[in-house]
């Protein structure tokens, strides 16, 4: 019956849109559909596949969720959080995009962009640290989808370099959506155009922790509330690390962690870019209010030079340095 669904008609062709991708067809996409191939990556829950569309011969990652686990460990809504946010952020090169979900009696599958460079943290602990150059590079590709993002009403909550892939032109492909936050839309029109800040705050009810200890941000630990400007501390951090080659708050444990991320305790090493430094001391303040906004964070001298929007994703990467 799927074969009427919405009452479409049913094309067998695979289309293509403006970027060459395949647009999702109505006739529903089965695991028969895939060559399956190497291990990508193995997640708590799930299985990160190589996989080839046999009609189309086009490579993606195939992620793939066993249900008994998923249940057993109550992590459905992490689940259909990944996919309703990724659901929603389908144009933007800089984030994994999901082109088909389907299941079978024992998993669910996700088909994901295929992020062959792996992961920016791989690429870091090759190279100890990160140029300037390369820094701005990764960083404004990082900052232009947290841009799509955050317009689109997603804050991610758990930004870091693991969660940033790389594909084969070693551009940016932002992943991990499972803990992320979808805002909901205003309906009453106002505060159109002035950015909130604080967009996304729940002031009622406290929320667990999520996130990765040493990118978690202040308000997270001391009001259990997470926001936009949240991910631009992850940023901050982010940013400190591929110049330092560590993460600007790390300790022997979560605990102590915390305690250096309400403290505002970390130092710059030796030699680290003024300019940068200038950039890090604006974005890792401990009032989000107070922390620099996506527009001011392009124009700042850091980013002096790069090309915002369409035209930073037709660069080439610079050789790691
Ligand atoms: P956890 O669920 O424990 O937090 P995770 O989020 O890393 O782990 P997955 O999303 O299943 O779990 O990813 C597992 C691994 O597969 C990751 O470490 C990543 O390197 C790799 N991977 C994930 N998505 C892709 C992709 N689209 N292309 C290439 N590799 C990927």
């Amino acid at each position: 019956e799927e074969w009427k669904e919405k009452g479409a008609a049913v094309s067998t062709r695979q289309e293509i849109d403006q970027d060459g991708r395949p647009v999702p067809r109505i006739v529903k996409k089965g695991v028969k559909d895939f060559n399956f191939g190497r291990t990508l990556g193995e997640g708590s829950y799930s299985t990160v596949l190589a996989a080839t569309d046999r009609q189309t011969l086009r490579e993606y990652a195939i992620k793939v969720l066993d249900k008994r686990h998923i249940i057993k460990e109550k992590k459905v809504k992490y689940v259909n959080i990944e996919k309703d946010t990724l659901n929603r952020l389908t144009e933007h090169p800089g984030i994994v995009r999901l082109y088909y979900t389907f299941q079978d009696e024992r998993s669910l599958y996700f088909v994901l962009d295929l992020a062959s460079g792996g992961e920016l943290l791989k690429s870091l602990k090759k190279m100890g640290t990160f140029d300037v150059e390369c820094t701005r590079f990764y960083g404004a590709q990082i900052l232009d989808a947290i841009e799509y993002m955050h317009n689109k009403g997603v804050i991610h909550r758990d930004l870091k370099p693991e969660n940033v892939l790389l594909d084969d032109q070693m551009h940016v492909k932002i992943t991990d959506f499972g803990t992320a936050k979808i805002l909901e839309k205003k309906s009453n029109g106002s505060n159109q155009g002035a950015e909130d800040p604080l967009d996304g705050m729940e002031s009622e009810r406290a929320q667990s922790f999520v996130g990765t200890a040493e990118y978690v941000s202040p308000e997270l630990l001391t009001d259990k509330n997470a926001c936009k400007a949240s991910d631009l501390w992850a940023f901050g951090c982010i940013i400190y690390q591929l110049l330092a080659g560590r993460p600007p708050f790390k300790a022997a444990n979560e605990y102590q962690t915390f305690q250096k991320i309400v403290g505002l305790e970390y130092t710059f090493p030796d030699g680290f870019p003024p300019v940068a430094k200038d950039l890090i001391e604006r974005l890792l303040v401990l009032d989000p209010v107070k922390r620099l906004p996506i527009e001011h964070i392009k124009t700042h001298p850091f980013f002096e030079g790069v090309t915002w929007g369409k035209g930073l994703w037709k660069q080439k990467a610079p050789r790691l340095k």
